[in-house]
């Protein structure tokens, strides 16, 4: 079945749906971290959900009328401020609003009108899962970057949501882009050997056979805590304002102005990169001016949240990190064990489709998983505090899920020339400020989806010469009923 709409309405419509799952991204960006919490809303009270109370103004209290929540015109339509008492209201819901719509066009535009058409994006039955997986990846990622960067918390709702979805989808079916490994091969034996032994520890985890880490504080793998760690509205003061308020970033005049010549800027830099050279690089260009107009919406917050600031590190600085940690290695021995022993060990395991597609996403996730949290528990080991959350472990395990474990590892790596860059700017607007880790590895993880392939290419070349490149070419892939 192909669906003819011309690719202008189809690349409309996910704009637009984009800039609407932006506006629902921000209700969870603000109210995720809360859910449960009692509130009291036009004289009822009850525990805070996704929609109650509806959205209203946190100064006069009144709703909001629908006309103004379309999504980025809103904002304009009202000139930034609540229309009943004239509170100031955020900038910073319009520009993820349009962050996130210009990240699901250029997705589109990327697999369906660039090079990667050539990977399988033929029509929307061929490459449309993939594409709908990983606008369900960006827009996950993004809740978790938003999240992390004010409360220092990613809530693990939202990695398992995604960790499940790529289960779900490997399968579903054959579609281009989604992780493959073969399942005989000793990489996938040690995927699947690797999984057995992580069921296994969380099932010694369970029955306490194996000692949690950070028990008082929050828990690996377990139950997710039911309030940020420390900064729940009782511990501080700013969390209940920020909570029914929302984001109070750029509010003074000329900062919504110098944040919106911004934005400007790189809206007409990605619409120039379509002009002068089109294709891939033009589609990533969009990404990248999407991602910065992402974090400019998001980032100023550290200055309002210096309590969270300072309650995260006192608490990285815990006694005990290096002892919590050995306890963190306890619980990777049984899948590191039995990853090797299965490696090692042919097993006579059946040719299926659909088990080399388990295996790859299973790979994907633990070597995602497992970079991060070595760097963890040895950061720890090293240090003497903690280096890492675990929140970060289970961002990137989800990563490595949807995008495989090259891919990921390449992720990884990015990740730290991203911070890098905003401690720069830091330092030359002299804020220092203290930022988690999770937003640059979600940022990362988002570039991966174009720039990876090319990426780990040229890299390969410049490591390895041109033979190992090609060696280990991005596989081209070939659809049944397609000429070859
Ligand atoms: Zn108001």
């Amino acid at each position: 079945m192909t669906l003819d709409f011309p690719p202008w309405l189809i690349g409309l419509f996910l704009f637009l749906l984009g800039s609407c799952v932006g506006s629902f991204l921000n209700v969870v960006a603000w109210r995720l971290p809360f859910r449960g919490q009692p509130v009291s809303f036009g004289g009822r009270s009850g525990p805070l959900t996704l929609s109650w109370p509806p959205s209203h103004c946190p100064n006069c209290k009144q709703g909001i009328k629908p006309y103004y929540n379309i999504p980025i015109l809103g904002w304009f339509m009202l000139r930034g401020r609540c229309g009943h008492c004239r509170e100031p209201i955020s900038l910073r819901y319009p520009l993820v609003e349009l962050a996130v719509g210009l990240m699901f066009l250029s997705l589109y535009l990327a697999y369906y009108h660039t090079a990667l058409t050539q990977r399988g994006f033929v029509s929307l039955a061929h490459g449309g899962p993939t594409l709908a997986l990983h606008l369900l990846y960006v827009v996950i990622l993004l809740a978790a970057s938003a999240i992390d960067a004010d409360w220092f918390e990613i809530p693990l709702v939202l990695t398992n949501v995604l960790m499940a979805a790529a289960l779900v989808w490997c399968v579903l079916g054959r579609q281009p882009m989604l992780p493959q490994v073969s399942a005989a091969g000793p990489w996938g034996r040690m995927a699947l050997g690797g999984a057995v032994g992580v069921v296994l520890s969380l099932v010694l985890l369970h029955f306490k056979l194996l000692p949690r880490s950070f028990d008082s504080e929050h828990s690996p793998l377990g139950a997710e805590p039911a309030t940020p760690k420390a900064n729940g509205p009782d511990n501080n003061p700013m969390a209940a304002d920020l909570a029914e308020g929302g984001p109070p970033a750029y509010l003074s005049r000329r900062r919504n102005k110098l944040a919106l010549a911004a934005v400007a800027a790189l809206v007409l830099l990605a619409a120039a990169a379509w002009w002068r050279f089109a294709g891939l690089g033009a589609a990533a260009a969009t990404l990248l001016a999407a991602i910065l107009i992402f974090l400019l919406a998001v980032l100023p917050q550290r200055q309002q949240a210096d309590a969270v600031t300072q309650t995260v590190t006192e608490e990285s600085e815990s006694p005990n990190a290096r002892r919590e940690a050995g306890k963190e290695l306890l619980f990777l021995l049984a899948p590191v064990t039995l990853a090797i022993v299965a490696a090692l060990a042919p097993l006579p395991l059946p040719t299926a489709g659909w088990l080399d597609r388990l295996a790859g996403v299973l790979l994907g996730l633990e070597v995602g998983g497992l970079l991060v949290w070595l760097t963890r528990i040895f950061g720890t080991l090293a240090l003497g505090r903690v280096a890492m959350g675990l929140g970060d472990v289970h961002l990137m395990a989800a990563v490595g899920a949807v995008v495989g474990a090259k891919l990921v590892v390449l992720a990884f790596f990015m990740a730290p020339f991203f911070a890098l860059a905003w401690t720069l700017v830091c330092m030359l607007s002299r804020r220092v400020q203290v930022l988690p880790y999770g937003p640059w590895l979600s940022m990362a993880a988002i570039m991966v989806l174009l720039v990876g392939h090319p990426l780990w290419h040229w890299y390969m070349t410049v490591a390895f010469g041109a033979s190992a490149a090609h060696r280990a070419p991005a596989a081209p892939i070939h659809w049944p009923g397609e000429p070859p």
